[in-house]
């Protein structure tokens, strides 16, 4: 889609007599690259009528521009005689007397009335002049086969109006509602790709998506409830298989992909123990049964990681020596 924007006057114009720091010109082309901006946001191509805010232009060459657009939009802020009137206060849009624009004409000063907050209420309307419709710059985009209006951001000649349409932030905010307004009018929102969250079943394996990415752990380990898994560089989940941990500890991830934890597992026909931080054991360990034979569970494989580190930092012999010796001695 592509719209043409028209900043309604250039240099300083239209100056308000209730608050001299506002001109009708610097605030519509201020407007203007920021509709622009949002509309872009929506993949809407826009062209706009000046290139220069000092320049002038024929009210109906700026019309005109807006071939091959699908609406022609100038915007402007009103005035009620030359004082101020600090009672007269709405929206309007002055749509092209084909009544093409009439529809996105009333969305977008309701949207005005909305934003702004005026105290009467958006309203359309439609000027004809001798020559079709009263204002050139409609007249213009008529000729081309657009459907144009022209967007009254309520009254500069309201005090309170004038002031607000001063702070850079309400404009930005009005920008933004407007272009809004556009891309609901014409359909323009693209449904966002569905953010995956959680396991996902796919290629053959599993994935974790985390919600606040949409993307699949990749090449870490995650924490889902009390269970951790490990993910490869494609964010699949492993399972049946070893991995080692960054300090070269070994983990197993069992079938289901979680890692074994305080467990006996048998791989490729050798038994091996996973402690109780999941660190496969290394050592030796002695068996003893209990009064009825059954084999107890030896006390070194419910180590803590703790004292599996500070073990580790004997040598191995005397590791093992001592232990044995240890469990002798308390058996
Ligand atoms: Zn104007």
């Amino acid at each position: 889609m592509k719209i043409c924007i028209d900043a309604g006057h250039y240099g300083k114009y239209n100056r308000s007599p209730a608050d001299g720091r506002y001109y009708e010109s610097e605030f519509t082309w201020k407007l203007h690259l920021l509709q622009k901006k949002y509309l872009e946001e929506y993949g809407v191509e826009v062209i706009v009528t000046r290139e220069d805010q000092e320049k002038d232009l024929g009210l109906y060459s700026r019309g005109a521009a807006s071939r091959g657009c699908a609406l022609f939009i100038s915007d402007h802020t009103n005035a009620v005689g030359s004082g101020v009137n600090d009672e007269v206060d709405y929206p309007a849009a002055y749509c092209a007397i084909d009544g093409r624009a009439d529809g996105i004409g009333m969305a977008l000063a309701q949207c005005v009335e909305r934003v702004i907050g005026t105290r009467q209420q958006a309203r359309i309307e439609h000027r004809r002049g001798k020559n079709g419709d009263y204002y050139g710059v409609l007249r213009g985009a008529t000729a081309v086969g657009t459907p144009g209006l022209i967007l009254e951001n309520s009254f500069h000649t309201n005090t309170q109006v004038a002031r607000w349409l001063l702070e850079d932030e309400n404009v930005d905010r009005l920008a933004r509602a407007e272009a809004e307004t556009i891309a609901l009018y014409y359909n323009l929102i693209q449904p966002l790709p569905e953010k995956r969250s959680g396991w996902v079943e796919e290629n053959g394996g599993w994935r974790f998506y985390l919600g606040n990415t949409g993307e699949p752990v990749r090449n870490d380990w995650y924490l889902d409830g009390n269970d951790w898994y490990w993910f490869d560089g494609a964010g699949m989940m492993v399972s049946d298989n070893w991995k080692t941990g960054s300090d070269g500890t070994w983990y197993f991830l069992g079938s289901n992909g979680a890692m074994v934890r305080d467990q006996w597992v048998v791989w490729k026909n050798e038994l091996y123990r996973l402690t109780e931080d999941g660190s496969m054991f290394e050592g030796e360990i002695c068996l003893k049964t209990d009064n009825k034979g059954a084999l107890r569970e030896p006390e070194e494989v419910r180590l803590s990681k703790q004292s599996q580190l500070s073990a580790r930092k004997r040598t191995k012999k005397r590791r093992k020596r001592k232990r044995c010796g240890k469990k002798k001695r308390l058996s």
